[in-house]
């Protein structure tokens, strides 16, 4: 199908299941002619992540553990071997003990925060150093971030810690791989109810709040997601580089809801 992506094709990390992000990039990149390879965590994985593959007719799935640099590599020799070069790459992956999504961030253990660090921030930068081999002619790569970064949300802790590195280290790698013509943005995503978000305590509550509060009055959807992370992987964003776009309703230009403020 002929459409803004026609003629890319990539890689797309993170699909755990059809509420992913990673699956609303999925949709968007497939609708708009761009064909798509997936990696998925591990077996049982797998078993969700295949037949939505297939119902995109894709075929080609990969095994990946980012904390497993063996797993990472094998994935992208294969890449190398089936398509010699890709144009674009999606990392929608974090992870933290949600035993530590819940109270202060100040209870931060080490062990988690350097699982957190690994997972959810080195892993792009791991990503990123073995895809541009594979983007000789340049390409986009893409990773997900959360208002968390930003400001202090209850219970994020240090998965907003992380997203404030990952944040920074799209803007270097931007800088570093520009000269190649690779682009590096993030979307910041609206709070969405996927598997990983159901580890943050109170999430439910985050979710009321960012309808009530946002200039859409609404949540975003994993479509609202998968239609900017489609223009960002195209060459309509050919110019964008190093950015981090909001796609929260616009929830992140409030200071104060107007209603909200008392007579004075
Ligand atoms: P999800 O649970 O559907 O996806 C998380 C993915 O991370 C899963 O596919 C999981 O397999 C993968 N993952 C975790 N550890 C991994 C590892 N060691 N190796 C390989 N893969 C691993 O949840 P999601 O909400 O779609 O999360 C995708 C991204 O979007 C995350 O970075 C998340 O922080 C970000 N995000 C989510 C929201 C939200 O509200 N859901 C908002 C903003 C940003």
């Amino acid at each position: 199908m002929a459409g803004i992506m026609s003629g890319k094709r990539g890689l797309i990390m993170g699909v755990a299941n059809d509420r992913s992000l990673a699956w609303g990039i999925a949709k968007a990149v497939a609708d708009q002619g761009g064909e798509i390879a997936f990696s998925f965590q591990g077996e049982a994985l797998e078993k969700r992540v295949r037949p939505l593959a297939e119902s995109l007719g894709v075929a080609r799935l990969y095994e990946c553990d980012v904390t497993d640099m063996a797993s990472m590599d094998a994935m992208f020799e294969a890449l190398k071997t089936e398509w010699g070069t890709i144009d674009f790459l999606v990392h929608a992956i974090g992870f933290s003990d949600k035993n530590e999504l819940r109270g202060m961030y100040v209870d931060t253990s080490l062990e988690n925060f350097l699982l957190t660090m690994n997972v959810s921030v080195y892993s792009f930068t791991a990503v990123a150093q073995r895809a541009i081999k594979l983007m000789p002619n340049g390409g986009s790569l893409l990773t997900l971030s959360y208002y968390g970064a930003e400001k202090v949300i209850p219970h994020y802790n240090v998965m907003g810690v992380a997203k404030s590195a990952l944040e920074t280290s799209v803007k270097y790698l931007a800088m570093d791989l520009g000269p190649q013509n690779v682009r590096v943005n993030a979307i910041s995503a609206g709070p969405i109810k996927t598997l990983a978000a159901s580890g943050i305590g109170d999430f439910r509550y985050i979710l009321k709040w960012n309808e009530y509060n946002s200039p859409l009055r609404r949540n975003v959807t994993i479509e609202d997601v998968g239609g900017a992370g489609a223009y960002l992987l195209s060459d309509l964003a050919s110019g964008v580089t190093g950015e981090i776009h909001h796609v929260d309703a616009g929830y992140n230009v409030i200071g104060m809801k107007a209603e909200d403020a008392p007579d004075i």
